[in-house]
């Protein structure tokens, strides 16, 4: 009988681990399963897209049993609840899964800071359900305003706050500012009502981005929709009517969608290993954990390398650490070397809005305008066509393009 390995999580890093470890060894080999709570991996670059119905819930989701060889692969659609490190099993619903060898893939979740009010009052932004409740919050708050005489109540209901001014929050403004265009002309609202603001602690939106000329491009074209973006603002306090700066400035508002920090789920606090302060797990170069048999990937793992960077929390992570963690967990099956992290990481480009992105791309440098956009469809098609062959470009072409 071949070894029990057990990938828990389904995302970027999980699914490429399943692919991986299904090209490394064979069926002699190890028995794999992966267990995940969703039947489907979402992409999650395009959350935004969904969030303000510019793709359907299907375009932001690959259906595992499409991606995965399920012939060599047992999927186990569930939610572990336990993670029992000394005794090597998981626990989901009422069964527990024995393994050999684990790998934890089970991605990060917004980081509140503790701000008075923040988790209570504001709109995450991280998974499908938290799109979904901005796109339901965002368009009641449009209906609703039809009812409300009073000029201060209906500029807190059209008053449209992203607390953040990294990547995902500036992707979050840069389609929201296009969406409420719709919106208005859909409920008879004037546009010159809405007020939209990215609000940033930091002295500088899109960190990774680095040359400020082309953060200046991001902010001058979200200008054009009517986009504030105040920085050095540090939100101190949140209530359903509004939002406090350090500076004492109040924002009255009733949406503040929040994406100013990340750390790791919070279901690695009940598992025996050796996490960093944010709650991530702590791994070497091999992505092996405190305990050999266990491995984390992605967004999950704290990975600092020799020079002392960090490994960010990226789709090109998450990929790269999958495969080196499903290289050692064979070779530790079958021998052979084992293999270390080298991340290479190609940059980024971020969407504002459907025709226009910046970018910091290596080789290319950095750079904003329309021709981000048919980048991004790019790496995406090609994201696509590693997971799922051409069926899955197919399925991205039609429903991102035509
Ligand atoms: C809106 C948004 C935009 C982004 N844009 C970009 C971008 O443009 N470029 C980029 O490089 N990165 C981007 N990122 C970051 C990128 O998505 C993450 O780095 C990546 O998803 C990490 O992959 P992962 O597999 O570690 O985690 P995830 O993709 O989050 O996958 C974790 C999986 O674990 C499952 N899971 C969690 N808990 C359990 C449990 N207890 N039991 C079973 N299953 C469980 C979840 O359902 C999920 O499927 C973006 C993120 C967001 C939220």
């Amino acid at each position: 009988m071949g070894k029990k390995i057990i990938v828990l999580g389904g995302g970027f890093a999980g699914v490429e681990a399943i692919q991986k470890l299904v090209k490394y060894l064979s069926k002699d080999d190890a028995e794999i399963t992966l267990m995940e709570k969703d039947d489907a991996q979402t992409f999650r670059t395009e959350l935004h897209k969904f969030a303000c119905e510019r793709i359907d819930l299907n375009a932001a989701r690959f259906p595992l049993e499409k991606i995965i060889d399920t012939k060599r692969v047992d999927i186990v659609k569930g939610e572990a609840k336990k993670v029992d490190i000394k005794n090597k099993k998981i626990v989901s619903g009422s069964k527990e899964y024995g393994y050999d060898f684990l790998v934890l893939a089970f991605g990060s979740e917004p980081n509140f800071f503790g701000i008075p009010g923040m988790k209570e009052n504001a709109l995450s932004f991280w998974t499908l359900e938290d799109a979904k409740k901005i796109n339901d919050h965002v368009k009641r708050c449009f209906s609703d305003v039809k009812k409300v005489k009073d000029a201060n109540e209906r500029q807190k209901m059209l008053t449209f706050v992203v607390g953040g001014g990294g990547f995902t929050g500036v992707e979050m403004m840069g389609e929201l500012m296009r969406w409420v265009d719709k919106l208005c002309r859909t409920y008879l609202v004037d546009r010159k009502e809405i007020k939209l603001m990215i609000v940033e602690a930091l002295p500088r939106i899109l960190p990774n981005i680095s040359k400020d000329s082309a953060v200046q491009k991001a902010i001058k074209y979200m200008k054009k929709y009517g986009v504030e973006v105040k920085t050095n603002s540090m939100i101190t306090n949140v209530s359903k009517d509004g939002l406090t700066l350090k500076s004492g400035e109040s924002i009255p508002t009733n949406t503040l969608i929040w994406s100013g920090g990340v750390q790791g789920n919070s279901f690695s606090s009940q598992i025996d290993l050796n996490k960093d302060k944010r709650g991530r797990i702590v791994v070497n170069e091999y992505m092996e954990s405190s305990d050999p048999s266990v491995y984390a990937i992605g967004d999950i793992a704290s990975y600092v390398d020799k020079s002392n960077k960090p490994m960010p929390g990226l789709v090109e992570s998450a990929m790269q650490s999958a495969d080196v963690a499903a290289s050692n967990v064979a070779s530790q099956i079958k021998g052979g070397q084992k293999k270390s992290l080298d991340l290479k990481l190609h940059g980024n480009i971020v969407y504002i809005g459907k025709s226009y992105g910046v970018a910091n791309i290596n080789g290319l440098g950095n750079f904003g305008g329309y021709i981000a956009i048919p980048m991004k469809h790019l790496v995406n098609i090609q994201h696509s066509f590693h997971v799922g062959g051409f069926g899955m470009v197919f399925k991205y072409l039609g429903d991102q393009i035509f």
